[in-house]
C-alpha cells in the first residue's frame, strides 16, 4: 500500500517585515528574493547590495555557495564563518528558505513523490509542483519539473491536460533538488529529517537528475539552464553533466543551445515514426517535423557511443506499436548514437489509449535490439501514487476540480 503524509504548514518567518533602508527588499518575507538559483555573478550583486566591500565579494560568494550547495543549509544563522552583522543584513534582504512540503507519498516500489508549494516571489501565482524520486540498484534518479502544467497537448500525457500556469523560476527548479536531498538525508552533515531515510548508509542517494517532470523544459530555457549549471557546479552540488538529462518533446530550435550552453544529456520524446501520427500524438510536430528534429539531434555536440541521445517511445496499443513502426524507427535513427527507451503507457483517468500488450512490446524491442540499439523496456515506477511518466498533474488542480464539482453539485441540489 502506498503511504501518504500530510505535512503541516511551516510558520512564517518572524523577521518578515524587517527591511534595511538601503535595500530594495519587499516588506513581506515570502516576497523577499531568494538567493537560491542565483549564479555566482548574481550572488555577487546581491552581496554588493547589502554592502559587502568589493574586495570581499568573491570570498563571500564562495562561502555562501559552500553553505547553500555543499552543506545544504536553509538558515542564515548556520553560516558560522559569516559575521553576525552580515548574516543579519542578508536576512533582512533575502531568503534561503525551502518551499513548503505539502505531501510526501511513498510507493510500494520505493518511489517517492513530493508536492511542494512555492510562494510567488514576484514570479506570478504561488504554485504547487510535483517532484519524483526513483531509487534503483545502482542509482537514484530525481525527476524534476520545469513548468506548472504545459502549453503542449500531447494526447497521451496527463500533464498535457493541465493548462500552463507558469514557468518555474531557477530557484523553484533547483529547490526541488535541494528539498529532495533534505528529505533523503543526502547532504553530508545534515540531521535526518522526520519521516526521511535513516542515516546508516553513506551512499549518495541522488546520483542522476532528469528534466522529465511537468512541463517542456525548452520553453523555460533560461531558468532551466541556470538551475542545471548550479546543480553541476563542481564546487557545489557536483552532479556530472553526464548524469543530467533534459527531455524535450521536440522544440527543435532549443536543441543546439542545450548542447552548447548546458552540455547535459538529451532525451527526445519521439513516440511516432511518421509525421502524420506524430502530428496527432505530439502536436508540436506540426511545427517541427521529424526530419528537422533528427537533424538537430545528429548535430548535438559531443555525441559518441559513450554519449548517446535517448529516444523515448510510449507504447500505445494498436496506435504506434507495430513491427513496421519498429523497423521505421531503426531506419530513421541511423547514424545517431542512440538509446531507445520503450515506455509502457501509464494510464490516467479519462486517457484515450491503452498500453500495448507485453508480448508486443517485447517483439518491438527485439526488432530494435537486433538493429544494435539498446532498448530497455522501462518498468513503470510509482504508478500507485500517480508518480509514473506522464501522470503528474498538480494535486492542487485535482483538488480544486473536486471542490468545484462538489460545489456545483451542492448548488444544483440547492436550486432543485
Ligand atoms: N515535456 C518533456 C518532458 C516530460 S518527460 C517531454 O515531453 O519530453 C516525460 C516523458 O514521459 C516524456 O517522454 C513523455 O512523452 C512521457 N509520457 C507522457 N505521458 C506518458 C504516459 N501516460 N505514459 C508513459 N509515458 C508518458
Ligand atoms: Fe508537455 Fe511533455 Fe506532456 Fe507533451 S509529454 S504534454 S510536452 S509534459
Amino acid at each position: 500500500m502506498a503511504i501518504s503524509l500530510d505535512i503541516a504548514h511551516k510558520p512564517a518567518d518572524e523577521t518578515a517585515n524587517a527591511a534595511a533602508a538601503h535595500i530594495a527588499a519587499p516588506a513581506v518575507t515570502e516576497e523577499k528574493p531568494s538567493l537560491i538559483g542565483l549564479d555566482r555573478d548574481d550572488l555577487a550583486r546581491a552581496l554588493e547590495a547589502v554592502g559587502v566591500p568589493p574586495k570581499q565579494v568573491r570570498m563571500r560568494v564562495n562561502q555562501l555557495w559552500h553553505w547553500l550547495y555543499i552543506r545544504g543549509i536553509s538558515d542564515f544563522d548556520k553560516m558560522s564563518n559569516v559575521s553576525k552583522d552580515l548574516r543579519a543584513r542578508l536576512k533582512f534582504a533575502f531568503t534561503i528558505e525551502r518551499p513548503e512540503l505539502v505531501t510526501e507519498q511513498i510507493s510500494v516500489d520505493g518511489t517517492r513523490k513530493w508536492l511542494f508549494r512555492f510562494p510567488s516571489r514576484g514570479a506570478g501565482k504561488p504554485v504547487e509542483v510535483e517532484t519524483v524520486y526513483i531509487p534503483e540498484e545502482d542509482r537514484g534518479t530525481l525527476c524534476i519539473s520545469s513548468q506548472v502544467g504545459c502549453t503542449l497537448t500531447c494526447t497521451f500525457c496527463h500533464t498535457g491536460t493541465q493548462k500552463l500556469v507558469r514557468n518555474l523560476t531557477a530557484e523553484e527548479i533547483l529547490s526541488q533538488l535541494l528539498m529532495a536531498k533534505d528529505r533523503l538525508n543526502d547532504f553530508p552533515d545534515a540531521d535526518a529529517p522526520e519521516g526521511g531515510l535513516d542515516t546508516s548508509s553513506n551512499r549518495r542517494r541522488i546520483t542522476n537528475i532528469v528534466m522529465m517532470g511537468m512541463g517542456e523544459p525548452l520553453y523555460n530555457f533560461d531558468n532551466v539552464k541556470k538551475a542545471l549549471l548550479i546543480a553541476s557546479d563542481g564546487d557545489g552540488l557536483s552532479l556530472s553533466k553526464r548524469r543530467i538529462t533534459l527531455s524535450t518533446s521536440g522544440v527543435t530550435p532549443g536543441i543546439p543551445k542545450t548542447g552548447e550552453e548546458i552540455g547535459c544529456m538529451l532525451a527526445i520524446s519521439l513516440h511516432a515514426v511518421t509525421d502524420e501520427l506524430r502530428d496527432v500524438l505530439v502536436p508540436i510536430n506540426r511545427k517541427y517535423k521529424i526530419q528537422e528534429l533528427l537533424d538537430a539531434c545528429r548535430a548535438y555536440p559531443g555525441l559518441s557511443n559513450a554519449k548517446r541521445i535517448t529516444f523515448e517511445y510510449v507504447m500505445l496499443k494498436g496506435v504506434n506499436d507495430s513491427l513496421e513502426d519498429a523497423k521505421k524507427m531503426v531506419q530513421l535513427l541511423k547514424g545517431i548514437p542512440a538509446k531507445i527507451n520503450l515506455l509502457p503507457f501509464n494510464p490516467w483517468p479519462g486517457s484515450p489509449y491503452e498500453c500495448s500488450d507485453w508480448e508486443q512490446i517485447e517483439a518491438f524491442a527485439d526488432v530494435v535490439n537486433r538493429a544494435g540499439y539498446a532498448s530497455p523496456i522501462r518498468t513503470p515506477r510509482g504508478r500507485d501514487i500517480f508518480a509514473a511518466c506522464g501522470q503528474l498533474k498538480s494535486e492542487s488542480e485535482r483538488l480544486k476540480k473536486a471542490e468545484r464539482e462538489a460545489l456545483e453539485q451542492a448548488q444544483a441540489a440547492g436550486e432543485a
